[in-house]
């Protein structure tokens, strides 16, 4: 039984801020927000990481750019934004659900990880 918490989202358990869903790929809005846009993608069936992904995944890895692309749009988005995947602990990965992060809604400058 998984139990991370996008997969109690998904499964309707707890609440979440759901953006967009198919069958597929469901973005939900980051409770911690780290940019005025601040969502996640994910696949909606559970996929620990980038390591637990088949050959066969890279589609569904493509929709889940895809629709970041879209959903971006949508969001007003039109001078761009940023995407990034956290993986294992150096990475800074807190839910065990391969997710998406993507940031905008502000200039991000060029920096991904700050100097400290
Ligand atoms: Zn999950």
């Amino acid at each position: 039984m998984i139990e991370d918490v996008f997969c109690k989202i998904i499964a309707g358990q707890i609440p979440g801020e759901v953006v967009y869903r198919d069958d597929e790929v469901i973005v939900l809005k980051d409770i911690h927000p780290q940019a005025p846009v601040h969502l996640l993608v994910m696949p909606v069936r559970h996929v620990d990481g980038l390591g637990d992904l088949a050959e066969h995944d890279g589609v569904l890895l493509g929709k889940l750019i895809a629709v970041a692309h879209r959903v971006a749009g949508e969001q007003g988005l039109v001078k761009g934004y940023r995407l990034i995947v956290n993986e294992g602990e150096h990475g800074g990965k807190l839910v065990p659900h391969l997710h998406v992060h993507l940031l905008g809604g502000k200039a991000l400058g060029p920096k991904i990880v700050a100097n400290d």
